[in-house]
């Protein structure tokens, strides 16, 4: 045990060996994904200006008034460690003038986040997300898109999911809905639960996602926004649900859905797989860009958590582990051991992953090594073979070996593995 003193923070994880197979196949798959579709990967700052986030998630949020990781630095700026990924994106959209490129811009992200919670299972205050934004067009059809990319992702990792969708709306339907709502919680606003009584005057949609069961219970019969939709909302949401079905992508309506954040407009959508919480979700922020100081811009995205996929995937049995069988490569002598690092490099370029103990000079001591790994098989290169272009092949299992030319030896493997 490290010194207490030392300890890594309440919250953070190390993440390596079977975890970190498993987030490096759902960075990999998203990332591959991301690009089948015209994504294009976009890095921004770990911490960013406080205001960005205040402005953007919003003042009144869980996020921006108890979650962040906000500090100031030596020379004065507040600053905050991002807790979500679309306003970083969205200011560098801005500020670096991509409303100039043809439109849409799409763009991929992944890493860190940070949001001081609660610690618990798979809860985390440093966690990882990868996500997809898509700025500067509006259609339907890129909300769709949007959703069919990250279902694809999905599937590829072994994952069945489906979506709940919703539409929020937008100005000139929203307001009157909002209203309507109020009206209907009204006579039962003492029996809210204390959230959400202080919702209930800012941001009475989010009354609708409360775990509280007796908010629940009141939600249950109130005006739903598909219903108070205006024309063109309806006509938007329509096609979106339309293009769905056309894919052939599961999902259900969820009236109740609303996301936490304000900034959503017209689609929203979560993911989930089986009964677990949402993997992850996102919609259509048509007004954020111009929220942030730029022009008007439509956008719609959304994003993933990389924890809760993994135990997703660790729930549904889904191995990350190399099904390819291990080939150990040992030397005995010095030119032997020349032959056996140029060796390596063969199967290297061949996409052959080798496993080698260069520091031990000993047969017996690699041999040990070669059985600790699990080596299906192990390329012996000694003195007599050395001088002969030849090399041993050893099955570990039955003992059995036989003896083939150097130059012979990597096209051999690749077709034992
Ligand atoms: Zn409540
Ligand atoms: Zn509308």
């Amino acid at each position: 045990m490290a010194d207490q003193e030392f300890q890594k923070p309440t919250g953070t994880q190390d993440i390596f060996d079977k975890k970190q197979r498993y987030f490096n196949k759902i960075y990999e798959v998203s990332r591959d994904i991301a690009y089948q579709y015209n994504f294009e990967t976009i890095e921004t700052p770990i911490m960013e200006k406080e205001a960005l986030f205040k402005r953007s998630v919003g003042e009144s949020t869980d996020i921006v008034q108890k979650e962040m990781y906000v500090f100031e630095t030596k020379g004065g700026d507040r600053l905050a460690l991002r807790p979500e990924g679309t306003a970083p994106i969205v200011r560098s959209y801005i500020e670096n003038d991509f409303y100039k490129k043809p439109q849409p811009v799409k763009f991929y992200y992944c890493g860190p986040f940070f949001r001081y919670e609660r610690p618990q299972k798979g809860r985390y205050r440093q966690f990882h997300q990868f996500g997809l934004e898509v700025l500067g067009k509006d259609s339907p059809a890129l909300d769709s898109q949007l959703i069919r990319a990250f279902y694809q992702t999905f599937e590829e990792l072994g994952l069945e999911v489906t979506f709940k969708v919703n539409s929020l709306g937008d100005d000139s339907c929203r307001p009157d809905y909002k209203e309507q709502l109020k009206e209907s919680l009204e006579p039962d606003l003492e029996d809210l639960c204390k959230n959400c009584q202080e919702r209930f005057e800012n941001n009475p949609l989010r009354i609708l996602d409360c775990k509280n069961e007796e908010c629940q219970e009141i939600t249950e019969n109130v005006p739903q926004i598909v219903d108070h939709l205006c024309k063109s909302c309806k006509k938007k949401f329509k096609s979106v649900l339309e293009l769905l079905d056309e894919m052939e992508i599961p999902y259900e309506l969820d009236p109740f859905l609303v996301r936490g954040l304000d900034y959503y407009t017209n689609t929203v959508f979560e993911i989930f797989a089986g009964k677990g919480p949402a993997l992850g979700g996102g919609g259509r922020y048509d007004k954020l860009v111009e929220l942030l100081g730029g022009r008007e811009t439509p956008a719609c995205g959304g994003a993933v958590g990389v924890e809760r996929t993994v135990d997703a995937m660790r729930e549904a049995d889904i191995d990350v582990t190399e099904k390819r069988k291990k080939v150990f490569l040992a030397q005995l002598g010095n030119s032997a051991k020349k032959k056996a690092f140029e060796l390596f490099e063969d199967f290297r370029k061949e996409g052959i992953p080798v496993y080698e103990s260069m520091g031990r000079d000993s047969l017996k001591s690699q041999m040990a090594r070669a059985d600790k790994l699990g080596a299906e098989y192990t390329l012996i290169l000694g003195r007599q073979e050395c001088i002969k272009g030849q090399i041993i092949i050893r099955e570990m299992k039955s003992g059995k070996q036989e003896t083939v030319p150097l130059d012979k030896v990597v096209k051999k493997i690749k077709k034992k593995i």
